[in-house]
């Protein structure tokens, strides 16, 4: 893919990702199936990689 509108053409207006119902988002791919956050429809498991900063704990804030 180049940088730039090359792609953009295709966005017609068509809402290709939907709510997905495990995590919330708007990342479930209606044709696929497939959440592209979660990866729903795809593994049971919840898709996370280990770069991935997953929040486990909020309470961030506090000395050091
Ligand atoms: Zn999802």
């Amino acid at each position: 893919m180049t940088k730039g509108s090359s792609s953009m053409g295709k966005k017609s207006g068509k809402d290709v990702h939907i709510r997905c119902r495990r995590c919330g988002r708007a990342s479930y791919h209606k044709i696929d199936g497939i959440c592209s956050s979660c990866g729903y429809g795809k593994t049971a498991k919840l898709r996370k990689y280990t770069w991935q900063k997953f929040e486990k704990r909020p309470n961030n804030r506090g000395g050091k």
